[in-house]
C-alpha cells in the first residue's frame, strides 16, 4: 500500500491537523492502493506561511542557482523513472507503455525545458531612460487535475522555480502519489525549505482555500471550466492573477489530398492515448464529404492497432477511465449521441468484452455527426470521437472554429500552403500539422474558454514574473 497521510510543508513531511482521509483507487482493479490525508485550512495556512517566509530569499536566488535546482530535479526524476511509471499506472490506470512514453517523458521535459529557457532568459533590460526588471510574482498556488499526474504538476513547479516563486501545490486527490514522489525529488534537489510545499485535499477545502488566500499572489490552475470560473471569482476578491488551463473540443481538419489511412490513424490515436482523457484531444474529425466512406473503412481498420485492456500488459495502449464517475459521464454522452441521431461506427455503451472489472470503455466513433450536436460541442474526456463532413475548406474552418473552446487544432494533408492557411485560421493556442512532434519549449494554452495564460518553456516562466520599471538609477541592466 502507498498510504502517506502527511503533507510536505517547510521542507518536512508533517501530520495533517485533521483526521479525514480518502482512498486512492486503481481504476483497473477498482481496489484501493492507499490513503491520503484530506488537508484542512490550517494545514494550508501553514504551507502558505512557509512559502511567504521563503519569498525574500528564494526570489533573490540567481538564475544559475535556479538552473542548478531544475537540472538536479531532472536528474532525481530520471533516477526514479521506474517508480514514477508504476505509480501512474496504478493511480491513473495509464498503460505501462503510455506511462513511460508519455507521462514520464512529459514530466521530465518541463524541468529540462525551463532550465534551457533560463539559460537565455534576461531578467533585466535597458530601455534608455528606464530599465525593466522581472521579479518573482510572489507566492503561487498550483492546483492540478488527475489526467497527467506529472506533466501538469511539473510544468507549474518548473515555471515557479525558474521565476523564484515559492509555491503551494494541491494535486488531484485522485492521483496524488506521483506528486508526492516529486516532492521527495524536489526536497533532495537543493530547493530551499519552504519554497515548495504540497498539501493534499479536496477542491472544496484546499483548492478553494488557495484561490481565496490573501497571502497567495497568483493561482495557476489546470482543470475543468466550471472550477476555473469559481477560481476566478474567488481570486477576484484579493485581485490575484490567475492562469487557467481548461478544456477543449479540438478539431482535426483532414484535407482533400491527405493520405486517408494516415489521417484515420491520427484520429484514432487521439481517443486511444490516455483513454481520451486529454484536454488537447482532437474529438471533431472534419473530413471532406467525398472521403467519408473510405475514411470510415480506414478507422475500422486501424482501431485494433490500439488495444484496450490491462494497463500492466505492455502491448495495451488504452486503459480504463480514471474513476467510476467519469465512466458514468462518458456512458451518458454515448447515449446522448445515439439519441441525437449520430451513427455508431464502432463502440457504444457498456464495457468491452472481458473487461468487466475496471472503468473500461469501448472506443467509440460516431459518424453522421453535425457540429451542433452535444457530442460535438461538449468535452467528453473519454475514448469517444465524432466524424463531421465538409464540402469546401472555408466550411471546414467554420466548423473547426464553431465551439466555445480554442485549446488545440490539427490538420492532415500534403499541400503546405493549404496546411499553413488552415493552421493560421484555426483559433487555438497550439496547432499540430501531420502529427508533428509536440515541442515542449513551445507555448501551451488556450484561446476562448480554453483558458488564460501559457505554460511550458519561457512563456511558462513569464506567468510567475512581474515586470518592474525603474527610472533614475545609473546601474546598467544585467543580462
Ligand atoms: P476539476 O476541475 O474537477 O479538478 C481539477 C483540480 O481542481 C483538482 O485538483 C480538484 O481537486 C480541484 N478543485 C475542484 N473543485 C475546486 C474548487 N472549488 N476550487 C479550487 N479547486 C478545485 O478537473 P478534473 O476532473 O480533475 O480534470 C478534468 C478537466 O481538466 C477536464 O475538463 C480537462 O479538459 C481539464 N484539463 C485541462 C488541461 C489543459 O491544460 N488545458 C489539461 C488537463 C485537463
Amino acid at each position: 500500500m502507498r498510504t502517506n497521510l502527511k503533507h510536505f510543508i517547510n521542507g518536512e513531511w508533517i501530520e495533517s491537523t485533521g483526521n479525514e482521509t480518502s482512498d486512492v483507487i486503481n481504476p483497473a482493479t477498482e481496489k484501493s492502493i492507499g490513503k491520503i490525508s484530506l488537508g484542512t485550512k490550517e494545514d494550508l495556512d501553514k504551507a502558505v506561511a512557509a512559502a511567504k517566509a521563503a519569498l525574500p530569499t528564494f526570489s533573490r536566488t540567481t538564475k544559475e542557482e535556479r538552473i542548478k535546482m531544475l537540472r538536479n530535479i531532472a536528474k532525481g526524476y530520471e533516477k526514479r523513472k521506474q517508480e514514477l511509471i508504476e505509480v501512474m499506472t496504478e493511480e491513473l490506470g495509464a498503460p505501462l507503455k503510455i506511462s513511460e512514453e508519455v507521462h514520464y517523458e512529459m514530466g521530465l521535459s518541463h524541468f529540462k525545458e525551463a532550465a534551457n529557457a533560463l539559460e537565455d532568459y534576461t531578467f533585466e533590460k535597458d530601455h534608455g531612460s528606464y530599465k525593466v526588471v522581472k521579479e518573482s510574482i510572489g507566492v503561487s498556488g498550483l492546483i492540478t487535475p488527475w489526467n497527467f499526474p506529472t506533466n501538469q504538476t511539473s510544468t507549474k513547479i518548473a515555471g515557479a522555480i525558474a521565476a523564484g516563486s515559492p509555491m503551494v501545490l494541491k494535486p488531484s486527490e485522485l492521483t496524488p502519489y506521483a506528486a508526492m514522489i516529486l516532492a521527495e525529488i524536489i526536497d533532495e534537489a537543493g530547493v530551499p525549505k519552504g519554497a515548495f510545499n504540497l498539501v493534499n485535499g479536496t477542491g472544496s477545502t484546499i483548492g478553494d482555500g488557495i484561490s481565496s488566500h490573501p497571502d497567495i499572489d497568483f493561482v495557476s490552475f489546470t482543470g475543468s471550466g466550471a472550477v476555473g470560473e469559481k477560481i476566478m471569482q474567488n481570486a477576484a476578491k484579493t485581485i490575484k492573477k490567475v492562469a487557467l488551463e481548461l478544456g477543449g473540443k479540438s478539431p482535426l481538419v483532414v484535407l482533400e489530398d491527405a493520405d486517408v489511412e494516415e489521417a484515420a490513424k491520427i484520429a484514432v490515436s487521439h481517443i486511444a492515448m490516455n483513454t481520451g482523457q486529454v484536454c488537447t484531444a482532437a474529438t471533431r474529425i472534419i473530413i471532406p464529404a467525398s472521403m467519408k466512406e473510405k475514411f470510415e473503412e480506414a478507422v475500422k481498420k486501424v482501431l485494433p492497432s490500439f488495444p484496450v485492456g490491462d494497463p500492466l500488459n505492455k502491448d495495451n495502449v488504452t486503459g480504463p477511465l480514471v474513476a467510476e464517475k467519469q465512466w458514468d459521464r462518458v456512458q451518458d454522452y454515448i447515449k446522448k449521441g445515439m439519441d441525437e441521431g449520430a451513427k455508431l461506427l464502432t463502440g457504444g455503451t457498456g464495457k468491452p468484452d472481458g473487461l468487466e472489472t475496471g472503468y473500461f470503455v469501448k472506443p467509440t466513433v460516431f459518424t453522421d455527426v453535425s457540429n451542433d450536436m452535444v457530442i460535438a460541442q461538449e468535452e467528453i474526456f473519454g475514448p469517444v470521437t465524432t466524424i463531421i463532413t465538409y464540402n469546401d475548406l472555408e466550411q471546414a474552418l467554420e466548423i473547426a472554429n464553431d465551439t466555445i473552446y480554442g485549446l488545440a487544432g490539427y490538420a492532415v494533408g500534403k499541400d503546405q500552403e493549404t496546411l499553413d492557411y488552415v493552421a493560421k485560421n484555426i483559433r487555438a493556442g497550439q496547432i499540430i500539422v501531420n502529427d508533428a512532434e509536440q515541442d515542449r519549449a513551445a507555448p501551451f494554452g488556450g484561446f476562448k474558454q480554453s483558458g488564460i495564460g501559457r505554460e511550458w518553456g519561457a512563456f511558462g516562466i513569464e506567468e510567475y514574473l512581474e515586470p518592474k520599471a525603474i527610472m533614475g538609477v545609473k546601474v546598467p541592466a544585467k543580462v
